[in-house]
């Protein structure tokens, strides 16, 4: 039986996610950003949080922890510590590390660049990736902890994965993304057509995710840092993918 996936808002602009096993009645939550929005989600459902995945230590991602796990007693899955301390963490999970959620699989992916401990959480089975603040859609996270050769690594690492994977991000910000985007790729038809749905959902106060991994490739400029029209347009010709990654990754911070 397939698992079922529910999206919500949380904070302001975080987006919350419940996985739920329907086999085994195992839910967990990716991140918890904070825990009312998670309580309301899995009580409209009729779910018991049995789980929480975490990707990285911000406070965004880890606020809803400690109460949600005082009310369910769900076991708390995270990163190794490698930059700050996540509290309640029950399971440490690296890269290759096969986390269960019921009978659900999740791969873990080590993506660091945002923070130095981030995880991504792939379900091979429902073609679904939990990629947090390492790639948003037509976007990807601030570099705070690592540095542009990293993060472009880790980047790499998630677009490998198949076109018909969802993402899942863990930001509303797809947006401000597009905006920034065709700054560098005006032409490009994939994004234009991106940008036109995004206004479509925004308008309707619908959220932008998920998105196919196939889509991404496409239209998200962050994951074309190795297309030399990417480097062309930002008058880098012949410069490497991480180099030319860290100027679209700078840019867009002053944008
Ligand atoms: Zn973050
Ligand atoms: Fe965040």
């Amino acid at each position: 039986m397939a698992a079922e996936i529910r999206l919500f808002t949380c904070l302001t602009d975080n987006f919350g996610y419940l996985i739920h096993d329907p086999a085994t009645k195992a839910t967990a939550s990716i991140d918890a950003p904070e825990a009312a929005p998670i309580i309301q989600a899995l009580e409209r459902e009729g779910w018991t949080l049995t789980d929480i995945l975490i990707t990285h230590h911000h406070g965004d991602h880890v606020g809803g922890v400690a109460e949600l796990k005082q009310k369910y007693n769900c076991r708390v899955v995270g990163p190794h510590d490698k930059s700050a301390k996540i509290a309640n963490v029950d399971l440490r999970a690296g890269q290759g590390d096969v986390v269960k959620v019921g009978s659900l699989l999740a791969r873990v992916l080590e993506t660091p660049g945002h923070t130095l401990d981030h995880i991504s959480y792939v379900f091979d089975s429902e073609k679904a990736l939990f990629a947090a603040d390492t790639l948003f859609s037509i976007g990807c996270g601030r570099v705070f902890e690592g540095d542009y050769p990293m993060m472009w690594d880790s980047l790499l690492k998630l677009r490998v994965l198949p076109d018909d994977f969802k993402l899942y991000c863990g930001h509303e910000y797809t947006a401000a993304n597009v905006k920034f985007a065709l700054t560098v790729e005006p032409d490009n038809a994939a994004l234009k057509a991106r940008a036109e749905e995004v206004t479509r959902l925004r308008a309707a106060n619908k959220p932008t995710v998920p998105t196919l991994l196939g889509d991404e490739k496409k239209a998200n400029v962050f994951l074309r840092a190795d297309e030399p029209s990417v480097a062309a347009s930002l008058r880098m010709k012949g410069a490497d993918a991480a180099a030319v990654f860290g100027e679209l990754r700078e840019r867009k911070n002053k944008s």
